[in-house]
């Protein structure tokens, strides 16, 4: 079976890139990217194993997560829009993609007494002001501001790596820009990079989470 295959060689690549970086696989969470795949593919992927599963669609995913097992960890990694939020906190486990303040202290109200996991999406982007992530100038004003949120853990940084940039540099200067926010924020150490064209980089540059959509499940027919 084709995601059979697929699977089985995205794990020994990360194994593989794992080795050469000396680290353990242990410390990278594999996360399947289902946006645009149907709920078959998921159960498909759940008998294999894998219960972790990324969205980037509130509208698409709380309708898939309905009828799926309760025990798969959903993580949402698509733009936020603050309408959505309720929605998006009722069913995702982990949010990866807060850029704002604004959405940050919302979740923390949404989720009551417990606590959401997020990671602060940082842009890495020099030329395009509209994409999505928080300049690196003002990631330590809004870490220090959503750490102290009671509804929010604050989990580590995530990061997307520039179609005009190759993913080593992007990711070599996201590292520069992690060594800094972990000397205040010392406990937030994951990192949420690597899609299915530059997980191996990511690997080598710290990865703990990778989202991979296509390398898994092949291609979209339309970019969510
Ligand atoms: C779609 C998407 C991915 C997965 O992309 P692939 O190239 O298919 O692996 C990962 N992260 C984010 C934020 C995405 O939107």
């Amino acid at each position: 079976m084709e995601l059979t295959n697929n699977l089985a060689e995205v794990n020994q690549r990360i194994n593989i890139a794992a080795k050469k970086a000396s680290r353990s696989v242990d410390e990278i969470t594999l996360i399947t990217v289902t946006k645009t795949f149907p709920t078959s593919d998921i159960e498909n992927l759940y008998q294999l194993g894998l219960r972790d599963f990324g969205e980037n669609r509130d509208q698409e995913a709380s309708k898939k997560v309905t009828n799926l097992p309760k025990d798969i960890r959903w993580h949402f990694q698509g733009q936020i829009q603050s309408n959505k939020l309720k929605s998006i906190t009722s069913w995702a486990s982990c949010i990866h993609s807060v850029d704002q303040l604004r959405y940050a202290q919302l979740i923390s109200q949404l989720i009551g007494d417990a606590k959401m996991p997020i990671f602060i999406q940082v842009s890495l982007d020099k030329t395009s002001k509209n994409r999505a992530g928080v300049e690196p100038d003002e990631l330590i004003k809004m870490a220090t501001q959503v750490s102290e949120l009671p509804g929010i853990s604050m989990q580590g940084l995530m990061a997307v790596a520039p179609l005009d940039m190759a993913a080593e540099l992007a990711f070599a200067n996201l590292a520069k820009i992690r060594e800094v926010f972990l000397t205040s924020f010392p406990t937030a150490k994951s990192l949420s990079i690597g899609m299915s064209g530059d997980y191996e980089t990511a690997i080598e540059y710290g990865a703990t989470h990778i989202r991979i959509g296509s390398s898994i499940l092949g291609n979209r027919a339309s970019i969510a």
